[in-house]
């Protein structure tokens, strides 16, 4: 089977940036492409738990998440109610001895730490540009059509570009998200004094 040596990842976000890291650290060469003409770190907080941060160490960014971040050394989750009685109270051991089982970030800053990597392993990153169609003629790589109006042959593309993803329409045909009927409110506010669990 023919190695993996150039890859195209479609999608700037935490599952793309994460992805390019992890290749280009295995010495393949990288593209990404970015809808967006520039980087945008959005926010509202989110909660990596222990799979995830090893993860994250294997990308060699875990000691800027958590001290960007608050970790959760009990790795407890209580949920309450709006008179701050608790509804429910989960535990979340984590299975590494080094790692927290819980950490909160800012989204954006978890991206903005994850983004910052790219450069340094060289990915080749083009903002503003899509892809428009990919064809696949031989079983060892795609040419992917760019809405830069180049083309370019990869050996592996890598579908990151969000929950209404234009790659798995190219690839799969149509398929939209079907609302479930269930939403969530979400808003970031200063740590409580009291709570004081970090490890
Ligand atoms: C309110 C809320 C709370 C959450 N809390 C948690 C949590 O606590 N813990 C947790 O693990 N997860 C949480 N999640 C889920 C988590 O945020 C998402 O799973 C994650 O952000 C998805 O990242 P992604 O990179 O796959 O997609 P996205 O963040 O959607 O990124 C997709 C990227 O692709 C780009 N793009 C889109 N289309 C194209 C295209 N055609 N060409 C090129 N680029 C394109 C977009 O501009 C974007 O940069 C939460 C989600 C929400 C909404």
């Amino acid at each position: 089977m023919k190695q993996v040596e150039h890859a195209l990842i479609v999608g700037g976000g935490i599952a793309g940036c994460a992805a390019a890291i992890a290749l280009a650290q295995a010495g393949v060469r990288v593209t990404m492409l970015e809808k967006q003409q520039e980087w945008r770190f959005q926010s509202s907080g989110i909660f990596i738990y222990h799979n995830g941060l090893a993860a994250l160490g294997s990308l060699g960014v875990l000691p800027e998440i958590v001290s960007s971040g608050f970790a959760i050394a009990d790795g407890r989750n209580i949920y309450l109610d709006e008179r701050g009685e608790p509804i429910t109270d989960t535990f979340y051991p984590s299975r590494h001895p080094d790692i927290a089982p819980i950490v909160g970030i800012r989204r954006a800053e978890m991206h903005r730490i994850l983004a910052s990597r790219l450069d340094a392993l060289r990915v080749d990153i083009r903002l503003g540009t899509t892809a428009v169609r990919i064809d696949q003629k031989t079983a060892e790589h795609v040419t992917v059509a760019l809405s830069d109006g180049t083309s370019g042959q990869y050996d592996l593309v890598v579908g990151a570009d969000g929950i209404r993803s234009e790659i798995r329409r190219l690839v799969a045909g149509p398929l939209e998200p079907v609302y479930t009927g269930l939403g969530v409110w979400r808003s970031v506010h200063r740590r409580p004094k009291n709570l004081t669990a970090k490890s």
